[in-house]
């Protein structure tokens, strides 16, 4: 299977979206907002100046991304392609994905953007909650996608957490760095001709056919 880029803006569904395709097609999420918020409960430095940069809506500087992600892609899971979700950030981590690919022996796949205009994204941001357990996304602010419990996750049962970002301030600030610095990649990706482009305005099951419908597209999947 080819591998898969998502570029989105904060709230655009990216997580979502990579836990159906999980499950669909069998192959693993990388979120690197997920391996940070691991090396964040390691409580050292690293982890103390990873914080301060995510709540502040700061991108984390590109060597610990790169070496987050180069330890997650040597794993085997990985060999018959993978799901990146929050990588590349910005252009110096999209040359430097190029240089990693070579040297592991990989290819780029395909790159999905999931566009989404800033009120929507805001709206979605401030209800989001998860489950610690098992991942499931929620959102409070919108009858479909609220817990069934309140405060719980329909599967596991156990109290739902909510991430440091998720808040209106932060959002602004994320917002604001995705526009510019990772935006460009669009442009970028789109020469290359690896850019796919779906609405994610609508609800997460129509995104889910738009990407399922380029995916059974590809050759080689
Ligand atoms: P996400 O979970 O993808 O929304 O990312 C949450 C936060 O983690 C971002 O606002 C950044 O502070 C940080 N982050 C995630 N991925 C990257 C990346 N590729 N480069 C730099 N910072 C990142």
């Amino acid at each position: 299977m080819k591998s898969i880029v998502f570029i989105a803006p904060p709230a655009a569904g990216k997580g979502t979206q990579s836990l159906l395709i999980k499950e669909k097609y069998n192959i693993p999420h990388i979120s690197t907002g997920d391996l940070l918020r691991e090396a964040i409960e390691k409580h050292d430095e690293r982890g103390k100046y990873i914080e301060k940069q995510m709540v502040l809506g700061n991108l984390v500087s590109d060597d610990i991304i790169l070496e987050l992600l180069a330890e997650r892609l040597n794993n085997t899971d990985c060999d018959n392609g993978y799901i990146l979700d929050g990588f590349p950030r910005n252009l110096e981590q999209a040359y430097a994905y190029d240089e990693l690919l070579k040297k592991i022996g990989k290819e780029l796949g395909i790159v999905i953007v999931l566009e989404l205009d800033k009120e929507e994204a805001k709206k979605r941001i401030v209800g989001r909650h998860s489950c610690p357990q098992c991942g499931e996304i929620y959102n409070t602010m919108f009858e479909e996608t609220k817990p069934l419990q309140e405060g719980l996750c329909n599967k596991c049962y156990i109290p739902l957490i909510q991430r440091i970002d998720d808040n209106e301030e932060t959002f602004n600030k994320r917002f604001d760095t995705y526009i510019e610095k990772t935006a460009p990649l669009i442009d970028h990706y789109e020469k290359i001709g690896v850019l796919y482009r779906v609405n994610s305005g609508i609800n997460k099951e129509t995104t889910f056919k738009s990407i399922q419908k380029i995916l059974n597209n590809q050759e080689n999947l």
